[in-house]
C-alpha cells in the first residue's frame, strides 16, 4: 500500500468550523453540563432529549452530512469528523439513530425513487420511525450473497400490486422496536446468486412479522429472531431497482463501516482512561505486570486511533484503500477492546466474578453500545456488561476471519483460500 497521509490537525477552513461548532456548543449546552451521575431522575433526562433533539433539528445538525434540499447541511466529511469531535468534547448527545441517521436513510438518498426520499428522509430527520436491518440469516451470515428470504411481486389491482416476503431473519437488532426492517430478499431465484437479490422497505407491525428476542449472555435481549409469513410490502418498497440489491446493500455496508468509524477511538480512550482510573483505586499501579499491561493497551489504543485516521484520510484524499485499511481496523479495535476489558476483569479480581450491578436499576449505558436493560434477576455492573458485550467485537460487522481473509488476499495477495 501506498503511505497514508497523516495530518494529526486540521487546517484553517476547518479551523473556523470548528469555532462555529464550539460556539453553538457554549450558546445552547446547559450551564451545569455535563450532569453527574444520578443527579437528574429519569423523566428530566428523557425531558432534556426531547428538547435537545429539538435544537439540535433546528441547527441542522442531525443528518449534517446531507443535501440541504433533503434537510442537512450538506457537511463534508471532515466537518462530520469535526462536528463529532467537538460533541464529544463537550460530552453532547449528537442523535444518531444508527439504523435510520446513518445506514438505510444516507441509502435511500444514494439509490431510493423521489418518492422514498419524500416518504422516508423527513420522517427519519424528525426521528419519527425507527429502523432495523435484515440482512443476516440463519444459514447466511458471513456468506451473506446464500440468503434465502424470497419475496414475490402480486399483481393485483392499480397500484403496481404488493411483494409477498417469506424467510427468516436473525440477530436483527433492535428489531422489537422498529418500525421498518430494510432487508434483502431473493426476487430473481432464476439469476445468478448476487443478481438475484433485491433491497426492501418493509413494515415491521403487520401480521406477517414475528419477532423473537434473543437473550444474549448478560441477560440482555436486543437483538432478535425475524420470522416473515406472507409479510407484505408495497411494489415502490425496492430500493436501487429489482435484483440489484447486492449493490444496495454494499453501499448501507460502507456507510456502517465507513468514516463515522473514525471516532471510535475516543470511546476506548475513555474508556481505558476509567480502567486506569479502577487500578488506582484498586492499588495495582505499582504491581509491575499490570503497569506493564496497561501501557500495551494505551499504546494499541493510539494505534486504533492511528488506523481511523489513515481511513479518514484515505476517504478525504480519494486513494481508495478503504476495503483494506477498514479490515485491518477492525480486527486491531475489535481484539484490542477484548484485551482491555479481560484487563478491566483482572483487575477487579474476585469481585469481577460477583454481579455488582443495580437489580433495580434501569440497565447501563455503555459507551459505544448504548443503553442494555439485563433481567432483573441478573444485575451485571456496567463494567461486566462491557466485558461480555466485547466479546461480539469480533463477530458483528464482519468476523475476525473474514477480515484476515481481506487483509491475506488484498493487501498481502496471498491465494485465495479454499
Ligand atoms: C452484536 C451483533 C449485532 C448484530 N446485528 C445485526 C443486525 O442488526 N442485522 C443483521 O443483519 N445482522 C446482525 N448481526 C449479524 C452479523 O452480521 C453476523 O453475525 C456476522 O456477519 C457473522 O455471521 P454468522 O454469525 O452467521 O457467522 P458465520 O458466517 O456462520 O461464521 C461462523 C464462523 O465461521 C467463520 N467463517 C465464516 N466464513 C469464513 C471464511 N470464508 N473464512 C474463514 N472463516 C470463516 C467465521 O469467522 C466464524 O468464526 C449482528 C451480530 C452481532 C454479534
Amino acid at each position: 500500500m501506498a503511505a497514508a497521509h497523516v495530518i494529526l490537525d486540521y487546517d484553517g477552513e476547518a479551523a473556523g468550523f470548528r469555532a462555529e461548532v464550539r460556539a453553538w456548543l457554549a450558546a445552547n449546552l446547559p450551564e451545569d453540563w455535563p450532569p453527574q451521575a444520578g443527579e437528574r431522575s429519569p423523566e428530566e433526562r428523557a425531558k432534556f432529549r426531547q428538547e435537545w433533539n429539538e435544537k439540535l433539528y433546528a441547527a441542522g445538525w442531525i443528518c449534517a452530512s446531507w443535501p440541504a434540499e433533503y434537510g442537512g447541511r450538506g457537511l463534508s466529511q471532515l466537518e462530520s469528523l469535526i462536528l463529532a469531535e467537538e460533541f464529544s468534547r463537550a460530552k453532547a448527545p449528537l442523535r444518531a439513530d444508527w439504523f435510520g441517521d446513518t445506514l438505510v436513510g444516507p441509502t435511500i438518498l444514494r439509490w431510493g425513487t423521489e418518492e422514498q426520499k419524500s416518504t422516508f428522509i423527513p420522517r427519519i430527520l424528525r426521528g419519527e420511525i425507527s429502523w432495523c436491518q435484515g440482512f443476516s440469516e440463519p444459514d447466511a451470515g458471513s456468506d451473506l450473497a446464500s440468503l434465502r428470504t424470497s419475496a414475490r411481486l402480486e399483481q393485483d389491482g392499480e397500484d403496481g400490486g404488493h411483494w409477498v416476503i417469506n424467510g427468516q431473519k436473525t440477530w436483527t437488532t433492535r428489531a422489537d422496536e422498529a418500525d421498518y426492517i430494510f432487508l434483502l430478499a431473493r426476487t430473481e431465484p432464476d439469476e445468478p446468486r448476487h443478481k438475484g437479490i433485491s433491497y426492501l422497505l418493509v413494515p415491521m407491525r403487520q401480521p406477517g412479522v414475528e419477532v423473537h428476542p434473543i437473550e444474549q449472555i448478560d441477560g440482555a435481549a436486543e437483538f432478535s429472531e425475524v420470522f416473515l409469513t406472507d409479510a407484505r410490502a408495497p411494489a415502490g418498497a425496492v430500493v436501487g431497482g429489482r435484483g440489484n440489491g447486492w449493490t444496495v446493500a454494499m453501499t448501507t455496508l460502507g456507510f456502517e463501516r465507513g468514516v463515522s468509524s473514525s471516532m471510535s477511538h475516543q470511546r476506548f480512550e475513555k474508556e481505558l482512561a476509567g480502567i486506569i482510573d479502577l487500578a488506582r483505586e484498586r492499588g495495582a499501579t505499582a504491581d509491575p505486570l499490570t503497569r506493564d499491561r496497561l501501557v500495551q493497551q494505551w499504546m494499541k489504543v493510539q494505534l486504533i486511533k492511528f488506523g481511523n485516521q489513515r481511513l479518514l484520510f484515505d476517504a478525504l484524499n480519494g486513494t481508495h484503500q478503504a476495503d483494506a485499511l477498514r479490515a485491518t481496523t477492525k480486527l486491531w479495535w475489535s481484539r484490542t477492546h477484548q484485551d482491555t476489558l479481560d484487563l478491566a476483569i483482572d483487575l477487579l479480581g474476585p469481585d469481577g466474578q460477583v454481579l455488582t450491578g443495580d437489580p433495580a436499576g434501569e440497565g447501563s449505558w455503555i459507551p459505544g453500545v448504548g443503553l442494555r436493560r439485563g433481567r432483573p434477576d441478573y444485575p451485571a455492573s456496567a463494567l461486566q456488561r462491557a466485558f461480555l458485550f466485547s466479546r461480539s467485537d469480533t463477530i458483528g460487522g464482519g468476523t475476525s476471519e473474514i477480515q484476515l481473509g481481506i487483509i491475506a488476499e488484498r493487501i498481502l495477495k496471498l491465494p485465495r483460500a479454499r
